[in-house]
């Protein structure tokens, strides 16, 4: 059964002030997820353009010795894992560094702080940067699953800036793996089992 990507398009009609009240369609599409059925919203003239805002003030404010994740810090005071996990607490691969969340929000949960520099402009982000912090979150849920067997639901998270929710300005992404699925990875699990079963009766 192969794939397939639907959308729907629907137009609003009015008049509009800014066109010497001409009447005008104002488009709106909406794209189906082929998995789960869910829906986004494409809209082609939003209004306003976005314009990235500058945290080059509050990065000054924060960073160096009152930042966990800068160079000063990043050693010393983060948790590190058990030496049975990994021989020395942390997984290092270049300027990402894997430990544990002093907070967690999952039975496994490790921090990938990023790079050294603490504020990352987003279109500074080079792919070798992203690449690595990646391969560190591989690496440590590879030895995560060697390391407890219970655990079969993974993820990687990244929300940067203060918008996003981000506490900490310098870049990091949250990894997780637990017993339980999150309500997404339980709606994905379900959708593919129906997926994979509808083929079967198929092919
Ligand atoms: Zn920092």
């Amino acid at each position: 059964m192969p794939i397939s990507f639907r959308k729907h398009e629907e137009f609003f009609t009015f008049h509009d002030p800014m066109q010497d009240e001409k009447l005008i369609d104002r488009k709106t599409e909406i794209r189906f997820d082929p998995l789960t059925g869910e829906t986004s919203r494409i809209i082609f003239d939003p209004g306003a353009p976005f314009i990235p805002k500058d945290y080059s003030q509050l990065a000054k404010e924060t960073e160096g010795v009152k930042c966990p994740f800068c160079a000063e810090n990043v050693s010393k005071i983060t948790p590190r894992f058990p030496d049975e996990l990994v021989e020395g607490g942390r997984f290092i691969a270049r300027e990402a560094i894997v430990f544990p969340n002093l907070f967690p929000y999952s039975k496994h949960n490790a921090v990938v702080r990023m790079s050294n520099q603490h504020y990352v402009k987003p279109e500074e982000f080079t792919e070798e940067l992203i690449a690595d912090s990646f391969k560190a979150a591989h690496q440590y849920i590879e030895k995560v699953l060697e390391f407890d067997n219970q655990t079969e639901y993974v993820s990687i998270n990244w929300n940067y800036l203060p918008p996003s929710g981000g506490s900490i300005l310098h870049p990091h992404i949250q990894v997780l793996a637990s017993e339980q699925p999150t309500n997404y990875q339980s709606a994905i699990t379900t959708n593919s089992h129906s997926f994979y079963e509808k083929r079967e009766k198929i092919t």
